[in-house]
Parts: C-alpha cells; structure tokens; sequence
C-alpha cells in the first residue's frame, strides 16, 4: 500500500487496482502485469468512468493529445487457406467473401483517398497464409507507384501479408515498409481454439524478424471470440513483452458461414473496459480502434473510447465490413478536440 493510501484508505478490495494504477501507470509508465489486468477486467460495471478516466490520462500523460489515422486497403481478398474461425477471407468455409486481386491502379487511388482524409498511414493488407513472389512483386510496384505520387508520396506505407520468411522481412524492409502488421489474435493459451492451420508461435516468429530488421511492429487481436478474462489478461502481458509500436484492437463481428457465425458480440461496457485495461498494460503503445467497433459499440462508443485509453483510428472501410464515413470519424476528432498526428519521419 503507498503510503497516501495509508492515509486515506479507499478501499481495500476491488478500488486498489486503479489506486495502485494511478501510481505504477500514470505516475512511472510501468504497465500492470497480467495479475493486474485481471483485477482491473473484473471491476464491476460501476467502475468503468473512472477506469475510462484513468486510461484517458494515462495516454495523455504518456502518448499526447495527438490521434494516429490510417487507412487500409485490401490487394488480395478471400480465399485464404488458412482456417482463422473468425475470419470471412478463409477460403475453407462458406462464407460469402471471394478471391479478388486489386491492380496498381486501385492500390494508389485509395492511397489518395486515404491521404486526403489527413491519415499518416496507409496499411497494404492480403489475405493470405504468407506472400509468394507474385504477391511481393505486387506490393513493391505499389509502394512505388504511391512514392511516384505527389499527393501520397510522403505517407507511411505498412503492410499486413501474413507469416514472413527472414528474406521476405529483408525485401519489406528495402521496399521502405516502415510497420509491419501481424495480430497474435488472441492468448497464447486460447489460440489452438481460434486457428488450426498455424501456431501462435509461428506468428511470434514473425513479429520477430520485423522487429530485428528495424520496422515498426503492430500486433494486436480480437476480443470477443469466448476468451475468458484471464485469457485477456494473459493475451495483454503478452503483448506488453513484445513491446509492439501499435496494437489494433478489433472486436469481433459474427461473418456469416464462419464458425463463430453465432457468436454473441461483445457488450459494450465489457469491450471499453477491456480496452481501458489494454491501455494501462501498455501505456506508450499507439492503441488503434480496428474493426468491430460499431457494431460493439455503436457511434457513441468511439467517442467514449477515445477518451478511454485509444490513440488511434482507422477511417473509412475495413477489409471486407464498411465502417463509418471517414468524415464523421474526423469531424469526431475536431470535437474532442484531438489533433490528427502529423507526418513526422521521414522514410
Ligand atoms: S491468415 Fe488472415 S486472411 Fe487468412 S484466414 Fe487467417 S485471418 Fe483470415
């Protein structure tokens, strides 16, 4: 116990998580450890504002006002192989997503749409186990043809291609891809219940690489596909150790012919605080809003995010569910008065 608390005791059951936080997070930057993120996910409902305050100060203190806004686009939908039970784009079930490339052409046109919204970042996504050369040689044509661009020259180009050989990571790395995008999903405990075509293992080989070449890591998940509460906590401490640049938080969205079709969406209260604990597990990470936020959480829910630990949006269209207009998300950011991150490095 601090020696404050001693003074003026609070509470000594479920309130010392967030006093305990106010002093390791907000005051040292130290993130909670799993034992930690579990007591704070098991507060009761009441405690949610004061949580979501807690973790909007913790990233003002340690991240800033500003918000991260990117862009994704899809250059190669559907018809993966693999056999992630959440996902519309795996060509193992019925679901209604199919096959389709984009040309170079599509590529740079939504990399314009995407700048022009103020977006820093603009992530190149394929649905697939990993590239092969065609993939490759696909992506590098498009990072250049947006470098050749004035309007997207300057903007950072991510990529998210699945598992990645060490000389892959050595192409992406030359072609000036500054982040790399590759989710765990989930626990490490729950992930043999997600996907079976691969290991989380496999994954984190990946994330590896990237980070030893120099890029940028972002690795995040989903919430919501029946992980227990401990599975959370142990997915966010494994997080908080890979020490990634961005953790995009999705929120799963039952896609019809999928296995998890049936799925109930995430309540809510449980999404943000779920959220919120992330946030005080990993107080200097760039924490992105990804799919599934309006369906979880619906229109109010982004704002109530955004003052609850997230630092970062993705605006427009997901990869295979429409978001929200890009201009409602900026017009939200002008309200609460969260400047858009300017470019600020040079690739
Ligand atoms: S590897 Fe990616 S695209 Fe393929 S099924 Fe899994 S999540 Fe979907």
């Amino acid at each position: 116990m601090t020696a404050s608390a001693e003074q003026h005791p609070v509470d000594t059951s479920a309130t010392d998580v967030l006093v305990t936080a106010r002093e390791q997070v907000l005051g040292r930057g130290e993130g909670l450890s799993e034992q930690q993120v579990l007591a704070v996910l098991q507060l009761g409902d009441e405690r949610l504002e004061e949580l979501l305050a807690l973790a909007h100060e913790v990233r003002m203190r340690w991240c800033g006002p500003e918000v991260e806004v990117e862009g994704i686009v899809s250059v190669k939908t559907g018809g993966c192989p693999e056999d992630c039970h959440f996902c519309s784009q795996s060509g193992r079930f019925e679901s209604p997503v199919r096959a389709v490339w984009l040309d170079i052409p599509g590529l740079v046109e939504a990399a314009k749409q995407t700048a022009a919204t103020g977006a820093t970042e603009f992530c190149i996504v394929a649905a697939v186990r990993g590239p092969d050369a065609r993939l490759l040689s696909q992506v590098k044509a498009g990072i250049e043809a947006i470098r050749a661009e004035p309007q997207t020259r300057d903007i950072n180009v991510a990529c998210s291609l699945g598992m990645l050989t060490s000389t892959q990571v050595d192409e992406l790395a030359a072609m000036g891809v500054h982040r790399y995008n590759h989710n765990l999903e989930t626990a490490r405990s729950y992930f043999p219940s997600v996907v079976t075509t691969h290991t989380w293992e496999q994954r984190w080989e990946t994330l590896r690489m990237v980070r030893d070449a120099g890029m940028e890591v972002c690795c995040g998940g989903i919430l919501g596909m029946g992980e227990t509460a401990a599975q959370r906590a142990e997915f966010a401490a494994q997080l908080a150790s890979l020490e990634p640049d961005e953790v995009p938080m999705n929120f799963l969205i039952p896609q019809p012919g999928t296995p998890y079709a049936d799925h109930e969406v995430l309540e809510g209260a449980e999404a943000l605080k779920t959220v919120a604990a992330f946030r005080l597990a990993l107080p200097r990470t760039v924490l992105r809003f990804a799919g599934g936020r309006e369906l979880t959480l619906g229109d109010l829910g982004a704002e109530q995010g955004m003052l609850g630990g997230v630092n970062a949006i993705i605006v427009g269209n997901y990869l295979t569910n429409l978001g929200r207009p890009a201009q409602q998300d900026l017009d939200m950011l002008a309200e609460l008065q969260m400047p858009i991150k300017a470019l600020n490095r040079t690739l």
